[in-house]
């Protein structure tokens, strides 16, 4: 496009008045909203004392937990759904053949690297019988990087931490789908 198209509409800068030349308007403005958050409701809070409360804690992506089925059990069946829907590639199983026999493989090895997971949730959403899901735990923290890398009993025990606050999302589904657990043989340890 040339300089002298007719199509180009050319503006003129403003001429500034000795008001908008000294920023008193926008000093004053600047001052306004600084006096106004002074004494409007306070939004923060000082954390590590004081902790932030979600509205839906449920609703939160935060710290992984692997679920158990009503006997204890590791819910999760090694399906790998959500290995393969993970976007970050953060989630390492090994499945092995299940000691119970209602359900064919279960994972030897779980972890998921806290650290590369970017709390997309897909991997909850992926699951078919709610094994893994996102809790409202928000303050992650560690001393290295292997400390970041969760292994099944360190999912397993944010479950046990948070399972009273934030019951499975999939208690509040009819009982008729997904995970089949009713194996009265099954001893109720957490391999
Ligand atoms: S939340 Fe997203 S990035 Fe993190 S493990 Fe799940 S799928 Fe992967
Ligand atoms: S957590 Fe769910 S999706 Fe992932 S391997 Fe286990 S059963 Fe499959």
């Amino acid at each position: 496009m040339k300089r002298d198209d007719e199509n180009i509409r050319w503006i003129e800068e403003p001429m500034l008045g000795w008001t908008g030349k000294t920023f008193l308007p926008l000093f004053i403005g600047g001052l306004t909203t600084t006096v106004r958050h002074l004494f409007s409701p306070k939004v923060t809070v000082s954390f590590p004392e004081e902790r932030h409360e979600m509205a839906d804690p449920l609703g939160y992506r935060g710290v992984h937990r692997l679920n158990r089925d009503e006997q204890g059990r590791v819910k999760c069946v090694a399906c790998f759904l959500c290995a393969t829907a993970c976007p970050a590639h953060c989630i390492d199983i090994i499945a092995a053949e299940s000691p119970w026999p209602d359900r064919e493989k279960y994972p030897e090895s779980f972890t998921i690297d806290e650290l590369r997971c970017i709390f997309c949730g897909m991997c909850e959403q992926a699951c078919p019988v709610d094994a893994i899901e996102l809790t409202s735990l928000y303050d992650l923290s560690g001393k290295s990087r292997e400390e970041m890398i969760f292994d099944k009993e360190k999912l397993l025990s944010i479950y046990d931490k948070t399972k009273d606050a934030e019951p499975m999302q999939s208690a509040a589904k009819p009982s008729s789908d997904k995970t089949p657990s009713d194996n009265p043989d099954a001893p109720g340890d957490t391999p």
